[in-house]
């Protein structure tokens, strides 16, 4: 399927057809800015493009200059009306977006594709913005391996049942979450993975984009104090990547200078979301360490 941008137009705005299929097109999660030559190119020259919600897409296609023809589609969309663009692939050419980012990443599509497919209908995709990748880039966490979970389960038991079930995947697992839900979903991720590095990508590509790295347990306190407002792609890293203030020793010894160790011990507890118990045998031990030395000294 040839999807390269066309040559100059010599005769006027009529755009060349395109060839008959379905064009999976990617579109802005949040700067419009990120659409690709492409993207535009195909959304000038379909028949029609099959949207999520015709309001949504309609101001992407202002913004862009374009008017085509808008279907609604969803994968609750009834078989006839897949069949029904199915059909329009056969005779023409359909663009499939979603209200934002790549279609059929927790959003629908995955039907279509399928029956379309199966049709042995030509499809091809036109990659673009997706905000599991934007927010794994920017989170500085370990990218060579990474699990997608897509939303978090509402409820809390099957919520905790996911992180149970993934948490020891030896990979960066990344979840879609919103702002009102967001520290339910860290209190959650600090009760099942305590002391894993967490990272929270809001509103990514936006005005107020913003990435925060912690324990769990930072990260409630901060969003307590400060509502997370916006759109959020939450990741967890990978076993054995702890909170990054560095080393609990060192953050134990700073605070064992000034604290009891019962205080110190629930300090770092709540920094690093590490066990307490396990805490205070440490710092039972760096106390006896540093008694030794400065009875030497
Ligand atoms: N298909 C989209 C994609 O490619 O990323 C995702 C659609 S899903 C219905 C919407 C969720 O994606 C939001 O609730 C949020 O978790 C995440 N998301 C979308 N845009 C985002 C952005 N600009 N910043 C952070 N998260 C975003």
């Amino acid at each position: 399927m040839n999807t390269q941008p066309p040559e100059p137009e010599l005769s006027g705005d009529i755009p060349e057809p395109l060839e008959h299929g379905l064009y999976i097109v990617a579109t802005p999660i949040g700067n419009l800015g990120d659409i690709t030559v492409r993207a535009v190119d195909i959304l000038r020259r379909c028949d029609a493009i099959a949207c999520e919600d015709t309001r949504v897409t309609g101001k992407l296609m202002k913004h862009l200059g374009l008017h085509r023809p808008l279907v609604r589609y969803d994968d609750h969309s009834s078989p006839q009306s897949r069949a029904k663009l199915i059909d329009s692939m056969r005779q023409g050419s359909v663009a499939l977006v979603s209200d934002a980012g790549t279609p059929l990443v927790s959003d629908p599509g995955y039907r279509l594709v399928a029956d379309a497919r199966e049709a042995g209908i030509a499809v091809t995709t036109l990659p673009g913005a997706c905000a599991v990748i934007a927010g794994l880039t920017l989170s500085g966490l370990p990218n060579d391996r990474f699990l997608f979970g897509g939303f978090l389960p509402v409820k809390e038991k099957a919520r905790a049942d996911v992180l149970t079930e993934l948490g020891p995947v030896d990979a960066t697992l990344i979840f879609y979450e919103t702002g009102p839900r967001l520290t339910k979903a860290l209190s959650a991720i600090e009760q099942t993975l305590p002391g894993r590095a967490v990272s929270v990508a809001r509103e990514l590509t936006k005005l107020h984009e913003e990435c925060r790295t912690g324990s769990a347990s930072e990260l409630i306190d901060h969003y307590e104090a400060h509502t997370p407002r916006g759109e959020i792609v939450l990741l967890i890293a990978p076993p054995g990547e702890t909170a990054l203030h560095g080393d609990p020793d060192a953050l134990l010894r700073e605070a064992l200078d000034t604290l009891k160790p019962s205080q110190a011990v629930a300090q770092v507890a709540k920094a690093t979301g590490l066990d307490r118990k396990a805490l205070y045998a440490r710092a039972m031990e760096i106390g006896s360490a540093k008694r030794a030395s400065d009875d030497l000294s």
